[in-house]
């Protein structure tokens, strides 16, 4: 508990601090405030509390990993995950509530490679009681990023093969919470690590499908390394690996050109990411009398909403896929 205070106190610090620190008579507000603070991440969370029926309690980052825990762990385990769908984690700040979630938790479990750039410091600090679940990745298998403020790409799951590394951590994580249930957990991790090689083999069929020249990925954040490495499409992206770089003038012109030069025919948004870089690069090509096409919108960090088909890891994959193909392969089609 004091962890969690010390570590929301960190977290907050900027703000809590710097409107007392000229003022020292006004520490009895500043008590004030710690108790009120104290309350706020005591205080009971009916929708967590009222479910804890003896369960270990996982708290997962992004909901890409939520689905992991939910296939290795059934009804094992209860799990949320802090970040839902469209939510954009490099910039993500954890609230009160994700505070209360992490204290309730057994174990959070998070992306990691700094995709929760602004979780980092608080994720550290949570030591035994948080893991990265891209531990278990070996270095040569990530792609490096130098314009980052971590060493590697973190958006490992556009990869298939690649999140059969997190299923395997996963495993780990929930069979030292409840051993006894070892074996289930084990059998549950090859039953979806034979699914994340099956949609491996369905995309490398499908993006083949489209034609060389036409195979190359532009979006707005370069989320797609992975997914490109993996299944041979060329992959272009407006903003760096974050949401948090900004793009220029220079890189819309660039792009704009580029697709000129080589005919694409369709640019993609992403969910959770501002249209604005994309929409400038339509804009710039049309100005220059050429046409492109909005090839619709891929899930980039997030997965879609639960009870919908894009709302689990294959179904989010597959509507990328499906995307992607169906946008540079359209006009080839006879009408
Ligand atoms: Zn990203």
């Amino acid at each position: 508990m004091i962890q969690f205070f010390l570590a929301f106190l960190m977290y907050h610090k900027d703000h809590l601090i710097s409107p007392f620190r000229f003022i020292p008579r006004l520490l009895f507000s500043r008590l004030v405030f710690a108790i009120a603070l104290l309350f706020l991440l005591h205080g009971c969370d009916e929708d967590d509390s009222a479910a804890d029926d003896g369960r270990p309690f996982v708290v997962t980052t992004t909901n890409l990993i939520r689905d992991v825990v939910e296939t290795v762990g059934g009804d094992d385990v209860r799990v949320v995950s802090l970040m839902g769908p469209g939510v954009d984690p490099h910039v993500y700040r954890a609230t009160p509530r994700d505070f209360r979630r992490m204290e309730q938790s057994d174990i959070v479990l998070y992306n990691g490679l700094f995709l929760e750039g602004r979780l980092s410091e608080i994720l550290d600090r949570l030591g035994d009681e948080s893991r990265a679940v891209t531990g278990s990745i070996t270095r040569e298998k990530l792609v490096e990023a130098t314009d980052y403020g971590g060493t590697y790409d973190p958006h490992v799951w556009f990869d298939a093969s690649l999140w059969t590394y997190v299923v395997t951590d996963v495993q780990e994580a929930l069979t030292k919470l409840l051993p006894d249930r070892k074996s289930e957990f084990a059998r549950r991790a090859d039953i979806y690590k034979m699914e994340l090689m099956e949609l491996h083999e369905y995309a490398k069929q499908r993006i083949q499908s489209i034609p060389e020249e036409r195979r190359i990925l532009i979006t707005a954040h370069d989320a797609f390394q992975y997914f490109g490495r993996a299944y041979d499409i060329e992959v272009r992206g407006l903003q760096g690996l974050s949401t948090a770089t900004e793009f220029g003038i220079q890189d819309v012109t660039r792009m704009v050109t580029l697709i000129i030069e080589r005919n694409i025919p369709a640019i993609f948004i992403e969910t959770g990411v501002s249209t604005r870089a994309i929409e400038s690069v339509i804009t710039g090509v049309r100005d220059r009398g050429f046409q492109v096409r909005l090839g619709g919108s891929l899930f980039s960090d997030s997965m879609g909403a639960l009870g919908t088909p894009e709302g689990t890891y294959a179904g989010m994959f597959r509507h990328n896929v499906e995307t992607i193909v169906q946008a540079l392969t359209e006009e080839l089609q006879p009408s």
